[in-house]
């Protein structure tokens, strides 16, 4: 859109936070600077996510089990997700990927990893949706840590069926071996961070995890926005 149209739209429509609705300022983009600021980070949680760490298998062997915000049912966190992953808004998770990039800069992490990867959706629910908020998430990150991030080196293959009414078991078979890696020479000796919106089972997860680390990784360790 042309400045001058975006202009004349904004005065007409001004964007409103998406969390508390207050009209947004020049510089503010779907939350305003007081909901960004209060956003519940996960400050005690951010080199390593326990909760996460134990539902992925105690063997899989993952680096660094990162996590950027608190969830809890109704909060803001849940009021994000929903506007990612429901309502069309695919740029809010680059802006949480930014956001998160920026907090694990300061911590260090900038030369932890050479590549982002998000988790893959299936190619139908995809197209359904227009877009993977997961690779939105990854793109935020991407910039902010400078590092590339990619989505074929790990794909996804068939849609499993519904998660929910299964066993834990069930669960897991049905996604274990949904995940493929076409051409391991790309994975081998790479420092890996799959990332993920938000954490439920884990199974889906940890099924791409181990698909990579059987391509050969160096080290995998994964990033989810949070973790239900
Ligand atoms: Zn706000």
């Amino acid at each position: 859109m042309q400045d001058v149209v975006r202009q004349f739209v904004n005065l007409l429509f001004p964007p409103l936070c998406l969390l508390c609705e207050r009209t947004l300022v020049q510089g503010e983009k779907f939350m305003c600077t007081h909901c960004l600021a209060s956003l519940p980070h996960s400050h005690l949680h951010e080199q390593r996510n326990e909760v996460l760490a134990q539902k992925l298998s105690a063997v899989l062997p993952v680096r660094f089990v990162l996590s950027y915000l608190l969830y809890q049912k109704s909060g803001s966190t849940q009021k994000l997700l929903q506007f990612l992953k429901y309502k069309n808004y695919p740029e809010v998770g680059r802006v949480i990927g930014r956001q998160f990039g920026g907090r694990l800069q300061e911590k260090g992490y900038g030369e932890a990893f050479d590549v982002v990867i998000p988790v893959p959706l299936h190619p139908k629910k995809q197209r359904q949706r227009g877009y993977n908020q997961s690779e939105e998430f990854a793109k935020g990150l991407s910039e902010v840590l400078e590092i590339p991030y990619t989505t074929d080196w790990v794909i996804r293959k068939e849609a499993s069926s519904t998660q929910t009414r299964k066993s834990r078991l069930d669960r897991w078979l049905n996604v274990a071996t949904i995940f493929d890696v076409p051409e391991q020479e790309k994975v081998k000796g790479k420092r890996i961070l799959l990332v993920d919106d938000v954490v439920t089972t884990g199974a889906t997860l940890e099924a791409c995890a181990t698909a990579l680390l059987e391509g050969g990784c160096k080290e995998l360790s994964v990033g989810a926005i949070a973790v239900a």
